[in-house]
């Protein structure tokens, strides 16, 4: 186990134990911080955390609060694991991008990446891809030669559909393809989200390495994958973790930064991240005359739901590919978690608002079962199903919200901003919030030697 790069430093405070708060633990932790965080669920991991179902025996099945699928290009996240000792090749399943997008009233879409190096790839997948018309590859292509050529980057912001007018892709080829990937990628519909976002995840996905592109899948749920390992990491090294301890209210004085409330009991700090929700955040700034201007930007944001439908089939049930999308169903992306060890289970994703949000739980299991009944007519009928709703799951990538994401520091000394919403480039991701978290560590530590 690697040594701390020096002797203890200054102790750091962190309220918040998702990915951004425990990688800014873990970052500072391995830098020699005492660090000690506080986390007001009873578990960590925030937002991708692990979820227990009732099945009505004394059995519980376990899944994660959301499927989650992570890329090749998201560096940061596959360091930090290497750094809280998490063998990456046996934990997370990687596979290049093969896309099947099934359609329930007509012909479907396949991608495959050739073993091409990067922006090749993408262009020759773009090229084959079945279900496409020639004009529809033409424009496609015509889109990734742009990307390729750093065209499509504006100065000022526009929304995704609004770019892809411009560079004037068909019908099919928005409905079919650019729709559902936008949707994956920033939860956010075409109408709404920023060009500038979608790029910039796209170019980091395909313009340097091929292996950016790849799917990665975790293969256990998301509890072990990261925030129980690195909750042992961050003990080890002398540090705590508090789960269960909710923080009522933060203590500034003349512009420092001295503490947080947990009901009555003061913890001081003189260095303190805040790795809460935008939601949270909110609520603990509010009020605070330095915080202020932070507050009016914060309170702008808009969340997007989204909700996972978890189908209990017999265990020889399997998808072709550990995941395949659906472009004309209530159901977007069906994941086969026999890859996480729960083999039967399909995961179905439904990103942002829709009508699905006013259904029933059971109705809306149903409604998806019956759409699997008709994509895979041999299948049987689930055995059990499970829906989870996230209503503020994402915050929403619109136009121009990069403009809103507010820096790691703030105008009150001692106090650091961590989170998916911070300024990284990102949407919200958990390579975003680990991003923000690593990158909130590395000001501190500079900060305070
Ligand atoms: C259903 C769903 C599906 C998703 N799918 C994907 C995906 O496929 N790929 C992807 O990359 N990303 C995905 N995301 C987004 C990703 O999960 C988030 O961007 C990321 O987890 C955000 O982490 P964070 O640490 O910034 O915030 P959070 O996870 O919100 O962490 C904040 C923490 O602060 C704690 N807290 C709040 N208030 C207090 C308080 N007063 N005192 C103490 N603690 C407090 C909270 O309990 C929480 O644990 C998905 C999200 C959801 C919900």
């Amino acid at each position: 186990m690697a040594e701390p790069d020096s002797a203890a430093t200054k102790p750091v405070l962190i309220v918040g134990g998702g990915w951004a708060g425990l990688a800014s633990a873990v970052k500072l932790s391995k830098k020699g911080h005492a660090v000690t965080l506080l986390e007001s669920a009873r578990q960590p991991g925030g937002r991708a955390r692990r979820v227990a179902f009732e099945t009505g025996t004394d059995e519980k099945i376990t899944a994660d609060n959301g499927q989650h699928l992570l890329i090749g290009a998201y560096h940061c996240i596959l360091e930090l694991l290497d750094d809280v000792g998490i063998n990456v090749q046996q934990s997370l399943l990687r596979q290049s991008l093969n896309l099947t997008l099934h359609s329930l009233h007509s012909n479907g879409l396949k991608l495959k990446t050739p073993k091409l190096p990067a922006p090749l790839h993408l262009l020759f997948a773009l090229l084959t891809a079945r279900g496409l018309s020639m004009p529809d590859r033409t424009a496609a292509l015509r889109f990734g030669l742009a990307l390729f050529r750093g065209t499509l980057f504006t100065e000022t912001d526009m929304s995704v559909a609004k770019l892809l007018r411009q560079q004037k892709q068909t019908g099919r080829l928005v409905d079919a393809f650019w729709e559902p990937l936008c949707l994956a990628m920033l939860n956010t519909p075409l109408q709404e989200a920023s060009a500038t976002v979608f790029l910039r995840v796209l170019s980091d996905a395909f313009l340097r390495q091929r292996r950016d592109a790849d799917l990665l899948f975790p293969r256990q749920d998301l509890g072990a994958l990261f925030p129980e390992p690195a909750m042992h990491y961050i003990e080890q090294r002398g540090g705590h973790v508090h789960l269960g301890m909710r923080v009522s209210s933060l203590k500034i004085e003349n512009g420092e930064i001295c503490g947080v409330h947990v009901d009555d009991t003061f913890i001081p700090a003189q260095q303190l991240v805040l790795a809460t929700s935008v939601h949270a955040t909110l609520a603990l700034i509010q009020g605070q005359d330095e915080l202020a201007q932070l507050h009016s930007k914060l309170a702008q944001f808009h969340f997007q739901p989204v909700t996972t439908v978890y189908l209990q089939y017999p265990p020889e049930v399997q998808l072709s590919q550990p995941m395949q999308g659906l472009i004309d169903g209530c159901g977007e992306w069906l994941f086969d978690r026999r890859h996480s060890n729960q083999p039967g289970m399909i995961a179905v994703v439904i990103s942002s608002h829709g009508p699905h949000m006013d259904e029933s739980k059971d109705k809306l299991g149903n409604r998806i079962a019956t759409e699997l009944a008709r994509l895979f007519p041999r299948w049987p009928a689930p055995k059990a199903q499970f829906v989870i709703r996230e209503k503020r799951a994402t915050f929403s990538s619109c136009v121009n919200i990069n403009q809103l994401r507010p820096e790691n520091h703030t105008p009150v000394k001692g106090l650091w901003l961590a989170g998916d919403y911070t300024n990284n480039g990102y949407p919200a991701t958990l390579e975003g919030a680990v991003r923000s978290g690593v990158q909130c560590a590395a000001l501190i530590d500079n900060e305070t030697r």
